[in-house]
């Protein structure tokens, strides 16, 4: 038989795992529109040039993970491995440069990457982005790390703290990247077959090489901040001083350059202290500056922005989650029951009465039987039933049950919201 199940590395959500997304969404929605955030949906799939352009080859993403299509029509489309470039695309396309700057926006769904499925890392997984476009000061980058530490934060996280570094803009970044490719000419000789393709492609990658042998070489290979100009230095500088106000533990890693090519200036990742399998740091969220990725897009000018990505199915999993509750999982007050055919007929009316009314209810509409539905009302530990018979059916009332001490009332059914409100 072929096979039926979902593909690798992709999965159902549903029950607890479904409502711990929903919950962390509508946490991580509520602290982005407090720090002044506007929601955006940006399509599934996009033009593959999109990420072609904006994250550039040479990068993992773009030359190994991307799922690419080609369309009936002939478009080259591709699922979206991240959500910066759709939304500088969205950007440029809607001449958002001519509302006021900065233009923040959150987006929330589901990345899909072509990567070797393990513990916490999916083909399908979901990332929360916090973004700030048209401004290149030093707070927004601020702001976009305290938004995201904060939604960390509320969803329940704690041994926090962030990996930063800065790679500098056009006026140094070259000056670097020509000084570490010399640097890694000398030790050619020694580097794996992987990172002497990458020192053609994209040598930064180099640095956060997962090879042995590379990593003893990067020991002492010339780090980004020597080089920064005056201008990124400063900017640096001006976000340290930040994250240092606000209490926030920082590390200064020299190796960590992100690897997309997009990324100009800070680079950054919130890591979870003991949360790998190893007992090591794991990244719960990663983002950085990206001042030219616009222009690659069709802007006519540089659009400084700054951004964060939050993996939601590392938190979800995570043993400090909070299981957030979402607003529409409401505990049952009321369960309904109904016995005989002409209250069964009447019973969504009855059940649409209270719904208008937001009583959250628990039924059993497909049971015939008292015992057996006062037996889960019972289980379920539900405080009051209502019991809707024949004879309530011709009388246009109910039965109100307190499960506690088993008093019954009998209430007109158009007295009955008036009356439910009266209970505890
Ligand atoms: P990145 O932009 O690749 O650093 O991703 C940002 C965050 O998304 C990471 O810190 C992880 O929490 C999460 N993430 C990245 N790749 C995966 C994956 N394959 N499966 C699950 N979560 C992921």
């Amino acid at each position: 038989m072929q096979d039926i199940s979902s593909p690798k590395g992709m999965r159902d959500l549903m029950n607890e795992e479904y409502y711990s997304f929903q919950g962390f969404f509508e946490k991580a929605q509520e602290v982005a529109v407090y720090y002044g955030f506007k929601p955006i949906d940006t399509p599934i799939l996009e033009h593959e040039e999109i990420f072609t352009t904006g994250i550039g080859e040479g990068t993992d993403i773009v030359d190994k993970e991307m799922y690419t299509l080609k369309t009936k029509g002939g478009d080259h489309l591709a699922l979206r491995p991240e959500h910066t470039a759709p939304l500088a695309r969205a950007y440029v396309e809607h001449g958002m440069q001519a509302l006021p700057q900065p233009v923040m926006l959150y987006q929330y769904g589901p990345i899909f990457r072509h990567d070797k499925p393990q513990r916490g890392r999916y083909r399908q997984f979901w990332q929360f982005d916090l973004d700030s476009l048209g401004n290149d000061k030093s707070i927004m980058d601020a702001l976009v790390i305290k938004a995201g530490m904060s939604i960390l934060e509320e969803a329940g996280a704690s041994s926090l703290s962030i990996d930063i570094n800065s790679i500098g803009d056009k006026e140094c970044r070259n000056g670097y990247i020509r000084e570490l490719t010399n640097y890694y000419k000398k030790h050619i000789g020694q580097l794996p077959g992987i990172d002497r393709e990458r020192l053609k492609t994209n040598p930064l990658r180099i640095l956060d090489s997962k090879e042995e042998k590379t990593k003893e070489i990067n020991e002492g290979a010339p780090d980004s901040i020597s080089f920064l100009c005056p201008s990124c230095k400063k900017h640096f500088k001006e976000v340290l001083e930040y994250l240092e106000e606000m209490n926030i533990q920082y590390n200064i890693n020299k190796n960590l350059v992100r690897g997309l090519s997009y990324y100009t200036r800070t680079v950054f990742e919130i890591m979870e202290q003991g949360g790998a399998e190893d007992g090591g740091a794991l990244a719960l969220a990663g983002g950085g500056r990206y001042d030219y990725l616009a222009r690659h897009l069709g802007s006519k000018k540089d659009v400084p922005a700054v951004g964060i990505s939050i993996g939601v199915d590392r938190i979800v999993a995570s043993a400090w989650y909070k299981k957030l509750t979402p607003r529409i999982l409401k505990k049952p007050k009321i369960y309904f029951i109904q016995l005989g055919s002409e209250a069964k007929l009447k019973s969504l009316n009855i059940i649409e009465i209270l719904r208008k009314a937001h009583i959250p209810i628990a039924q059993s509409l497909s049971k015939d039987s008292l015992g057996s539905q006062l037996a889960i009302a019972e289980k379920l530990a539900i405080p009051y039933a209502l019991i809707f018979g024949v004879k309530e059916a011709l009388d246009n009332s109910v039965i109100v049950r307190d499960m506690s001490n088993r008093s019954q009332d009998t209430v007109k059914l158009p007295k009955l919201l008036e009356y439910l409100k009266e209970l505890k």
